[in-house]
């Protein structure tokens, strides 16, 4: 029998927010899901600021007692020493982060994070008691050579290489293609993938670790669209992007039970 995975609503702020927009953006959010009586039960909900702004996060979530989770979009794959501009885990571990984006595909795209790296980030959020939230996905190209789920599936077994099974994990099956391009995938074609990311993961984990990973879909989420995803077995909640910035859209999104789909 399976485990009851509670979904999890994130949004990725990206490169967007100073910390005291980030103030005001997450009391928002609050106040805007109490009035809606969200029950964090239903589904977590976690913010992911930039760095910068993770202090001011910390203190407003402790202070007003919020059950809003938070994370680092990015971390390095070493605890301490000189490497200039990087963050590491222990510092975000020192901010009462829960969890932290690894191998966002502006990261790859950008950065030229490798699967080597990226799995070292991995390791490097467990050593520090963070959860990975791991991001694997397409590109256009890959997706007319390969079809969509050989990248991402080929993505999660380089990461995961030495993980420890007994680990928590979040992996966010992203295409590249969908992401900020206002044009989604389907639900079952993020279904399609989510299943046989789980089957990967049951191959690298286990059965029992691999049905505790909650896998999100990103790209172009909306209130209008996420209830199509989460209607998916093997689907447990959504990275968001830009709507993560509109609160009223956002928190639409996390009340993904109220909506009827389209
Ligand atoms: C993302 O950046 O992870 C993302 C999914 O962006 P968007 O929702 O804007 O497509």
């Amino acid at each position: 029998m399976g485990v009851t995975r509670t979904p999890l609503i994130a949004g990725n702020w990206k490169m967007n927010e100073d910390h005291l927009q980030a103030i005001a953006l997450v009391q928002k959010l609050a106040w805007t899901l109490k009035d809606a009586n969200h029950d964090f039960a239903d589904a977590e909900v976690a913010v992911f600021p930039p760095f910068t702004d993770l202090r001011s996060v910390q203190t407003l979530v402790s202070a007003d007692k919020l059950e809003i989770a938070y994370g680092g979009q990015d971390i390095s794959a070493n605890d301490s020493g000189a490497y200039t501009g990087e963050i590491s885990g222990a510092f975000l571990a020192k901010l009462d982060c829960s969890y932290v984006i690894i191998g966002h595909s502006e990261r790859r795209q950008y950065h030229n994070e490798s699967d080597e790296l990226i799995g070292r980030k991995v390791l490097a959020a467990v050593r520090h008691g963070l959860v990975p939230v791991l991001c694997v996905g397409e590109t256009a190209e890959d997706l007319e050579k390969f079809g969509a789920s050989a990248v991402p599936v080929s993505q999660v077994k380089a990461a995961l290489a030495d993980f420890p099974k007994d680990a928590p994990l979040v992996v966010a099956y992203e295409p590249v293609w969908a992401i900020g391009s206002g044009k989604a995938a389907t639900a079952e074609q993020a279904g399609e993938v989510a299943t046989v990311l789980r089957a990967t993961l049951t191959e690298i984990l286990g059965a029992e670790a691999a049905d505790k990973v909650r896998i999100l879909y990103g790209g172009s989420v909306k209130k209008a669209n996420i209830a199509g995803f989460m209607k998916q077995k093997d689907v447990d909640g959504a990275l968001v992007g830009g709507a993560s910035l509109d609160v009223d859209e956002f928190a639409g999104i996390a009340q993904f039970g109220k909506h009827v789909t389209v």
